[in-house]
């Protein structure tokens, strides 16, 4: 391990690994991981849209992430699909090729690969803090790391998510005549929501749109217990009451959440920080529970993998990129596109 910064070696990641329009391609290996257009052979980090896309001919991933994939793709998941789980290794052409928790979302995996001795780690999405809904992020030794920088800025800091949980039940308290409709990502934002809920102590049904429902049956059979949940809108409007329905943030805002009585909007994206964002989309109270890790978590986790060389997909680049180099740290922005500020 360990390349040399001025002549590179031949084993350097930037000398096999390549972005194309496709998306980042793994040469010695012939895959994609996380490719944006239906390629032979894709990787896949994990299930939300803009990283696992239909229509590729053989798939390697979590099991999690392809019963997502299949929950949601069906066929189209892709002709071949194999599991690997957490820390097992194969080889796929001349590449070792091992997948690692991330802690981002159900199945969410990092992409370890390893050529002639030279590791890269692609992160794909990620967060440090505790979720209830899958394994913690495991960092990776490597001699290049490549992440996202979607909060990739100093200013975004998220609070504790017990914090922002606090808030809604104290809500619950304060307007027991309102429906409390949540705006939530129906994969991996609903569960940790739900989960944290739970922790919380809170026991009552939980009521649920119906583009949520799949997902958190789905997290139920993969060992997520999310307590009661009742569809929303199935029972009188008046039952609704000081209740929590959780509902897609397309929904929060239209006709379907003014069938509920005084409904109180929230909504849990970690982009609320930007309190602004939140008033235009007439989100009342915005949560900041984020799936994606905030600036100290980016800054805490370059320090871990201890990475000589850092390579960051998308979002705030440019911040991440002289963060890196302050510390020593060789990096580059790939701008790769076709990923979402906050997958679904
Ligand atoms: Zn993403
Ligand atoms: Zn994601």
């Amino acid at each position: 391990m360990g390349v040399m910064s001025n002549a590179k070696a031949e084993n350097w990641p930037g000398n096999w690994v390549e972005t194309r329009p496709e998306g980042l391609y793994v040469r010695p290996g012939g895959f994609y991981v996380d490719p944006m257009r239906p390629v032979d052979r894709a990787v896949i980090t994990h299930g939300h849209a803009d990283h696992a896309r239909p229509g590729h001919r053989a798939v390697l991933a979590t099991s999690g992430t392809l019963a997502i994939m299949r929950a949601r793709y069906g066929e189209e998941t892709g002709q071949a699909r194999q599991a690997l789980a957490y820390g097992e290794n194969i080889r796929i052409g001349e590449v070792e090729v091992a997948l690692h928790p991330a802690g981002h979302v159900l199945g969410s995996a990092q992409v370890s690969l390893t050529w002639r001795g030279a590791r890269l780690v692609i992160s794909g999405d990620y967060k440090r803090r505790r979720d209830p809904t899958c394994p913690a992020f495991e960092p990776v030794p490597c001699d290049v790391f490549v992440t996202e920088a979607t909060f990739g800025l100093p200013v975004f800091r998220h609070p504790p998510d017990t914090e922002e949980i606090a808030k809604l039940l104290h809500s619950l308290e304060v307007f027991p005549e309102r429906a409390h409709v949540v705006g939530v990502y129906a994969l991996g934002k609903a569960q940790r929501l739900i989960r944290l809920l739970r922790e919380a102590g809170y026991d009552r049904p939980l009521y649920v749109h119906g583009a949520l429902q799949a997902l958190c049956d789905l997290y139920e059979a993969e060992g997520v217990p999310l307590g009661p949940l009742r569809p929303a809108l199935a029972a009188e409007k008046e039952a609704f009451r000081g209740q929590i329905v959780l509902a897609p943030p397309s929904a929060i805002a239209d006709r379907w959440s003014r069938r509920l009585p005084d409904p109180l909007t929230a909504a849990a994206f970690g982009w609320m920080r930007v309190r602004q964002r939140a008033k235009q989309r007439g989100v009342e109270m915005p949560l900041v529970i984020s799936d994606h890790a905030d600036w100290d978590e980016l800054m805490q986790t370059l320090e871990d993998v201890g990475a000589p060389e850092v390579w960051v997909t998308h979002g705030r680049e440019e911040a991440l990129v002289h963060a890196a180099r302050q510390r020593g740290i060789e990096a580059r922005a790939l701008s790769l596109v076709g990923f979402e500020e906050e997958g679904q």
